[in-house]
């Protein structure tokens, strides 16, 4: 049998919904509710006005709703292709314990041999990255699919497939 491909799967704006977080928790903490389509081009933690507090708050990446279609997707290709979770977690350490249990609640059919909980993304080799950010996507030698979000909505780089939801990964890949 083939070598399965390698499948680098970012976590933040691809399988958990950020911004439906920093809205969450700004409206609880400041009463002000923002809508996605006020964000475009903005960092997402920059976008929020107490977001780089929220980052730190623990709760804040164990409750990120998961993006529509991410579980029932992501267990389909992990039949397919290698997959391994690549996710950056070190500019915020407290994340990384609820990234893992997180992890292991939405997406229990994931070893945690395949959760990479990292510094830099530049290290990480594959076949197809799946991110949100271009600073990932850039340094990657694979296939590079760019996740639709708000902060990215402004470029126009088209050495990136742009993909803005999970049925639309799963025709590409599958
Ligand atoms: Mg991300």
């Amino acid at each position: 049998m083939a070598k399965k491909l390698r499948l680098i799967v970012d976590m933040d704006g691809v399988l958990a919904d950020v911004y439906e977080q920093f809205i969450q928790f700004e409206f609880r903490e400041s009463g002000l509710l923002m809508k996605k389509s006020e964000v475009h081009g903005t960092d997402e933690i920059l976008a929020f006005p107490n977001g780089n507090i929220h980052v730190h708050e623990r709760g804040f990446f164990r409750t990120i709703p998961v993006i529509s279609g991410a579980t029932e997707s992501l267990e389909k290709l992990n039949k397919a292709y290698e997959v391994f979770i690549v996710s950056s977690a070190m500019e915020f350490p407290n994340c990384l314990e609820e990234k893992y249990y997180w992890l292991k609640e939405h997406f229990p059919f994931l070893s945690w041999k395949q959760i990479v909980l990292c510094g830099s993304k530049e290290v990480v080799q594959g076949n197809i990255m799946i991110d949100d950010h271009f600073k990932n996507l850039d340094s990657f030698t694979g296939r590079t699919l760019l996740f639709d979000q708000p902060h990215n909505q402004n470029s126009n780089d088209h050495s990136h497939e742009r993909v803005c939801n999970w049925d639309e990964i799963i025709q590409l890949l599958l």
